[in-house]
């Protein structure tokens, strides 16, 4: 479980960079609302992994970091960004169903515990990526369009996780 739990700190931190990244192009790009949201995605994604330390760290486990593997830099449009935030976050609930189906076989019900939280969160994750692509269907190559919905993710601000905030962190 241990193993597992330091892979998916890796993972946690790859989808940090990853949102890092498209934060970074969109910022190069002039699309400053799109790169505040993925800023923020990227600081939402640094507290999963924080979330999983603790919690390792309060079973008296080992934390162990490993190399994060190299993100891609560019994207053709914010639709394609979207598009590959939703499959990485298809990916991302895979791998934390995977976890919750070790912890029920090894019967390590406090892990299992620990992850209700991270179901409940990619339900919310898949759901806010589909209605991002959904309206930038919509939005097709209509400049002003897009420029309203740069203006509106421009005022996503950061809210600390439920359960790194219950730590007072
Ligand atoms: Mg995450």
């Amino acid at each position: 479980m241990q193993d597992a739990l330091n892979a998916q700190i890796n993972a946690e931190f790859w989808s940090a960079y990853l949102y890092l990244s498209m934060g970074m192009h969109f910022e190069a790009e002039g699309r400053t609302g799109i790169a505040n949201w993925f800023r923020i995605q990227f600081k939402e994604e640094q507290a999963h992994a924080e979330i999983f330390m603790n919690y390792l760290n309060s079973r008296g486990g080992r934390v162990e970091l490993k190399a994060i593997e190299e993100v891609p830099t560019h994207w053709a449009s914010p639709l394609e960004a979207f598009e590959q935030t939703l499959a990485h976050e298809e990916k991302v609930t895979s791998l934390i169903n995977n976890l919750y189906a070790l912890a029920e076989a090894e019967h390590d019900y406090a892990t299992r515990g620990k992850l209700d939280w991270f179901v409940s969160e990619q339900v919310e994750e898949e759901e806010t990526a589909k209605n991002l692509i959904d309206r930038l269907k919509l939005i097709g190559d209509n400049g002003l369009a897009l420029y309203m919905l740069d203006q509106e993710l421009a005022t996503r601000t950061y809210t600390v996780p439920a359960p790194l905030a219950a730590a007072g962190e």
